[in-house]
């Protein structure tokens, strides 16, 4: 079960989720006003961002409150049918999945629209994510039902991020900020990979057992994982302050 968080901490929760929004559109990550964020309240409801905003302009006022049934319990707007099917299933069936994006991002995408499409051992930013991937490999169209939703949350299991064949990404997280780290550097990992891969040349593996020993390196090390958020929040927010409205 999620923890329940208290309401104040859901107002400082809808800021930092318009925060993530634009910075995902700062990195060009975003497909204009599609894709959606959402976080876990902890009582069955959640934030996810309202349909029809760029999120170039998302405000914390654009953050919406829904319950499980799909009623907005906090803020105006419309939410759109793929991203409640999908956030629902993923707060409902992965309890360490506080915070759930889903992007197309260009270059984590490209990777799930080749075969075999896996993310691979190739680079340090890559060994980050070893062994902590899912991939969902059978496309079936929108998602516009709960089975769905579940279907593809339930491909995530204990992973971090499940790649989306013919699709997209999921990354999750327990904070808001640490979600929005490993979404940031999963691209940077994948555009790598793709770089290296237009290259014409053979790709330089990391063997399995130094990639392991890597990857829990880093997650030693990796208990920063929020200040990156942070230090990027106060430049957006210096340069943005409307993203607080
Ligand atoms: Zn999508």
């Amino acid at each position: 079960m999620h923890n329940v968080i208290p309401d104040e901490k859901i107002e400082a929760a809808r800021c930092d989720m318009a925060v993530v929004l634009r910075l995902t559109a700062r990195f060009d990550l975003h497909e204009g006003i599609d894709n959606h964020f959402s976080y876990a309240c902890g009582d069955g409801t959640f934030l996810l961002n309202r349909w029809g905003v760029h999120w170039s302009k998302m405000k914390r006022s654009d953050i919406l409150r829904v319950d499980g049934n799909g009623d907005i319990v906090t803020g105006k707007g419309e939410i759109e049918t793929t991203s409640f099917m999908i956030h629902e299933a993923f707060h409902r069936l992965c309890p360490n999945a506080t915070a759930v994006y889903h992007t197309h991002m260009p270059y984590a995408t490209a990777i799930a629209c080749t075969n075999p499409g896996r993310l691979e051992p190739i680079s340090q930013n890559a060994l980050r994510y070893y062994g902590k991937i899912a991939y969902e490999d059978l496309y079936e169209g929108l998602a516009n039902d709960r089975a769905e939703g579940e279907r593809l949350a339930g491909a995530a299991g204990d992973n971090i991020i499940v790649m989306l064949k013919n699709h997209g990404v999921m990354v999750s997280g327990p904070s808001i900020g640490i979600a929005f780290n490993d979404l940031y550097f999963l691209e940077r990992a994948a555009k790598v990979q793709i770089l290296a891969q237009q290259s014409g040349a053979e790709l330089a593996m990391v063997p399995h057992e130094v990639a392991a020993r890597t990857a829990e390196q880093i997650a030693e090390i990796d208990d920063d994982k929020e200040t990156h958020y942070q230090v990027l929040k106060e430049i957006l927010l210096a340069e943005e302050p409307d993203t607080t409205e």
